[in-house]
């Protein structure tokens, strides 16, 4: 039996690590493919436009990771997936067959989708692009006007938050001052991980005096002005804006997959409702949930856990249930831990929780030395 996994991000590779570690001394074979040779810790890549981090700090190579648990790793770039044929198609023409697939390729920055987005706002979403805003940031001077937002349909909000923080702790040190605005689409600040959350971050650009705005979208860009659904213009000289998320490019080259704008329908056992033999997990994943590394970490090891049920012959299939425990940087002021976790009983309300300070700075500083110690 061959296992494939595709992506070597969060999802994916938990899920190699699950199946290398359980299927060990049988005759399965497990493959993890990826277009990148090291596994990068997205989370820390808000600290490399300030000089806290370097990429090499972040990055492991998954070949060494992956020997260990007897998982065969190959850098290819997928270009179509057959699923009839049970194949992968890679760039230089490679065919790889598989009796298992686990989909976790991420999803890319859709900057089409908003007219002017692209090459007018900065951005944290790879190690390129996080070292390309180190060069901005630093090239920021007195006066000018900051604008830092989420455009409508990301799923991700938390790093543009973050990013706020941090590069107002970064300009406040060098007593650059500038005036700095924010907006979200979303009704609140972060507001749909309950209300105590959107009361420390109102509290925290009160006291930094950042403006914000809640529950606009884009309606223009251009260089140096950015136009909100509610008629205001604001200027800027440099901007950070995070858009709208796509599938993997590949997806769109799968004739026989079906997809939302790139991304794959799951039931909760992260099986797609069309291929019975394939799993998505993470941000490559349709589901209508906060996308971070944590979720598609946990819905990496529920996917294969799943495979290895199958294997072993048991009709069983864990399900995955949205949760939140997420750590926000807040610059100068450490940062904020979030709870979110459904009712005991289907149909009571979720537990919220949160609270800032320097505890929850710690916590973040701990998820990246834990992942730096379990992949070293
Ligand atoms: C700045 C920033 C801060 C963040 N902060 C946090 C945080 O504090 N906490 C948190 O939980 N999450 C955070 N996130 C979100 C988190 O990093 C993502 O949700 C997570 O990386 C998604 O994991 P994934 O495995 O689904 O996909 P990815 O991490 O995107 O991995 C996708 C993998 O697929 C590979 N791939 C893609 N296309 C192909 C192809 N065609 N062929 C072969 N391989 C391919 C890629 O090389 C990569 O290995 C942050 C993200 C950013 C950018």
């Amino acid at each position: 039996m061959r296992i494939v996994i595709l992506g070597g991000g969060f999802g994916g590779l938990n899920a190699a690590l699950l199946l290398g570690k359980a299927l060990q001394s049988t005759p399965h074979e497990i493959v993890l493919l990826s277009d990148a040779p090291c596994f990068l810790f997205r989370p820390s890549l808000i600290w490399v436009p300030f000089n806290k981090r370097q990429i090499k700090e972040i990055s492991f190579p998954l070949n060494e990771i992956l020997q260990k648990v007897r998982v065969q790793f190959m850098q290819k770039r997928v270009v179509s997936i057959l699923p009839k044929e049970k194949q992968i198609l890679c760039e230089n023409g490679t065919r790889l067959i598989y009796d298992y697939l686990i989909i976790a390729t991420g999803a890319v920055p859709a900057w089409e989708q908003i007219e002017g987005l692209k090459g007018n706002t900065a951005s944290v979403y790879n190690a390129h692009a996080a070292l390309q805003t180190k060069r901005r940031v630093g090239e920021i001077k007195v006066g000018q006007p900051i604008l830092i937002g989420v455009a409508q349909q990301n799923p991700s909000q938390g790093m543009a938050y973050e990013f706020l923080f941090e590069l107002h702790a970064f300009l406040h040190e060098r007593n650059v001052q500038c005036p700095i605005t924010f907006f979200t689409y979303e009704k609140e600040l972060f507001n749909h991980k309950g209300k105590k959350v959107t009361l420390i971050l109102e509290k925290h650009m009160k006291e930094k005096q950042i403006s914000h705005y809640s529950d606009v979208s884009i309606t223009k860009v251009e260089p140096g002005c950015l136009q909100l659904s509610n008629g205001v213009s604001l200027p800027y000289s440099f901007s950070l804006i995070l858009p709208p998320y796509k599938g993997a490019e590949f997806i769109f080259a799968s004739p026989d997959l079906d997809h939302e704008n790139g991304l794959l329908v799951t039931n909760k056992g992260l099986q797609s409702t069309q291929w019975e033999n394939i799993y998505v997990v993470g941000d490559a994943n349709a589901m209508k949930e906060y996308k971070s590394g944590r979720a598609a970490e946990v819905q990496g090891k529920i996917a294969a856990r799943n495979i290895l049920n199958r294997i072993q012959g048991h009709s069983r299939q864990q399900e995955y249930h949205p949760d939140m425990l997420y750590v926000m940087e807040l610059g100068t002021d450490g940062g904020m831990f979030v709870i979110r976790y459904p009712g005991s009983r289907e149909g009571t309300p979720y537990f919220e929780w949160a609270v800032d300070g320097y505890l929850p700075h710690l916590m973040k500083l701990a998820f990246e030395k834990y992942y730096s110690w379990k992949l070293s």
